[in-house]
């Protein structure tokens, strides 16, 4: 099972993937969560990216493209995994079919969660992560916007993309995930 959840900031793919883990006992791989580790431990990498994902802009693509290539080589990998937050430029998607081509591995679905801007900034009033105030979470959005929806025609194009409703019950939106992907 090998699975991209693809979503503004705030759509809930953490939530959900959390979800699948349980469920499906594939790792979830959440840049995101890499990125904030480095930057907690005062890594170069969390040098380089803090100031940035601070700023709600992105991290540059040959730094995330790294992460994720030593990411996928590791053993718990070998069933499956859940990518959350990676790809986010076409750049990274053309890295990861790449990397994956490598191990005769390919994405099988690409699972969309589709909310509204203004559901996104109540749900973020009430995270409370350094990244969250409403500035940066609008620049999160614009960003979102402008660098990462072009991955839906392109995954679209490759009969990749499952979209679904992300506003609802947790456990309903997770049973339109998994009927999605056909599990
Ligand atoms: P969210 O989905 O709520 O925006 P994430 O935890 O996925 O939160 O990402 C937080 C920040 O980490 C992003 O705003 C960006 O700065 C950085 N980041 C995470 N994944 C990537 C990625 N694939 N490419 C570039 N930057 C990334």
């Amino acid at each position: 099972m090998h699975l991209v959840f693809f979503g503004p900031p705030g759509a809930g793919k953490g939530t959900q993937a959390l979800k699948m883990v349980t469920e499906f006992g594939i790792p979830q791989i959440s840049t995101g969560d890499i990125l904030r580790a480095a930057v907690t431990k005062g890594t170069e990498l969390g040098k380089q990216a803090g100031p940035l994902m601070a700023a709600g802009k992105l991290v540059p693509d040959d730094l995330v493209i790294g992460i994720v290539e030593e990411r996928l080589k590791e053993a718990d990998c070998a069933q499956g995994f859940l990518l959350d937050g990676f790809p986010r430029t076409i750049p990274q998607a053309e890295a990861l079919a790449k990397a994956l081509e490598k191990q005769g591995k390919h994405i099988e679905h690409v699972v969309s969660l589709e909310v509204p801007d203004a559901v996104i900034h109540e749900r973020m009033k009430g995270r409370g992560r350094a990244d969250d105030s409403p500035e940066t979470v609008q620049k999160r959005l614009d960003v979102f916007r402008q660098q990462t929806s072009p991955l839906k025609a392109h995954y679209e194009k490759l009969g990749l993309l499952r979209t679904i409703n992300g506003v609802g019950a947790l456990d309903e939106i997770f049973a339109a995930i998994r009927k999605s992907i056909g599990r």
